[in-house]
């Protein structure tokens, strides 16, 4: 079977690999439809990321059930399914306090697209099919009145982003928001859409980018054209701070511009070892910080909901829709959210 497989920076080649089978009775093989490129794989792709190939590519894959494990009730063959990127088991201690990001029953990090994180490749959704273990905890149903492609970045990053506003507009109703945008390109816009949706009266978008702040504008967003790494005054100060930017720089701006008693959500982790924090400022404010990786599974029935009842528009931030024979072109392209379609999906 075909694969997309990251070989180098800069180099992804569809492979020839050892077919993907059923390999436990909780298994559900599935053949991926649409694939949303995570912010993340874009800095993989390019070598930003470091991780050292060869390894199978994409993780937020919306697909069509082919076959299960003698174990599997609740999902037949011609199901449409979203798949959340990492993988879970929904037995453990972890899994059932919601942590299905830190399950105990795979190593540490696993996740499809990604196999140098945990060590095992558990294959990419850019292949002709794909492996899904503990397959009736894991897969959500896709709602009919959703496409494959505005569906898929709910298994990651438009959860991701919702998780980044969407609880702490809850607690704080009305409250003004500041975005900044940077690395985590996508989830920043989808969290410019759904922080609109859930009731921020302003939502602030600080970039230099032109075709993010485009989009941000498109959105509703009110724009501060700067790049956070050239330094300057804080902003603000406002109740909710979400950094994107992905550099020290843009963190140390977002605490500095949140009011105090604030929270702070930083949507992106770090490459380097050891990243400088503003300690003192986050002190004197009396600033939380929050930033985790995402509990896909946990948070993924919440916004599937949302989405499907039209609450925001994961689909708005999509700038290019790509053939799957165009994927090792495509998954270059410094455009902020690619979708990648199998013919007909
Ligand atoms: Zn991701
Ligand atoms: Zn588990």
């Amino acid at each position: 079977m075909l694969q997309l497989t990251y070989v180098k920076p800069s180099v992804l080649e569809w492979w020839d690999v050892p077919q993907v089978r059923l390999q436990n009775a909780g298994d559900a093989i599935i053949r991926p439809l649409a694939v949303t490129r995570c912010d993340i794989d874009v800095l993989i792709a390019t070598g930003v990321a470091g991780f050292k190939g060869p390894f199978a590519l994409g993780h937020e894959t919306v697909g069509e059930v082919v076959e299960v494990g003698d174990a599997v009730t609740l999902f037949h063959p011609g199901d449409r399914v979203l798949v959340p990127f990492q993988i879970s088991c929904g037995e453990c201690d972890r899994c059932r306090s919601g942590q299905t990001g830190h399950c105990t029953s795979v190593p540490f990090r696993s996740s499809f697209g990604m196999a140098p994180w945990s060590g095992v490749d558990y294959g990419g959704g850019l292949s002709d099919v794909l492996r899904v273990p503990f397959a009736d905890h894991m897969l959500l149903r896709q709602p009919p009145n959703l496409s494959p492609s505005a569906a898929a970045g709910i298994t990651d990053n438009v959860s991701d982003a919702y998780r980044s506003v969407a609880p702490y507009l809850k607690s704080r109703p009305n409250a003004r928001i500041m975005i900044v945008g940077g690395r985590a390109q996508g989830i920043v816009l989808y969290a410019v859409d759904i922080a609109r949706a859930f009731g921020a009266v302003e939502v602030i978008y600080v970039d230099h980018d032109p075709d993010r702040i485009r989009v941000a504008k498109d959105l509703g967003a009110i724009i501060v054209e700067r790049n956070v790494a050239d330094g300057g005054p804080s902003l603000g100060p406002f109740p909710i701070t979400v950094d994107g930017s992905g550099t020290a720089e843009g963190l140390a701006f977002a605490i500095r511009s949140t009011e105090p008693g604030g929270i702070c959500h930083r949507t992106f982790g770090a490459f380097e070892e050891v990243t400088p924090v503003p300690l003192r400022d986050m002190y004197t404010i009396g600033v939380t910080l929050h930033l985790s990786r995402l509990n896909a599974r946990s948070v993924m029935p919440e916004v599937v909901e949302c989405v499907s009842h039209g609450k925001f528009h994961p689909e708005r931030i999509i700038t290019r829709y790509a053939s799957f024979e165009d994927a090792a072109e495509a998954m270059l392209d410094p455009t902020i959210k690619v979708v990648f379609c199998r013919d007909g999906a």
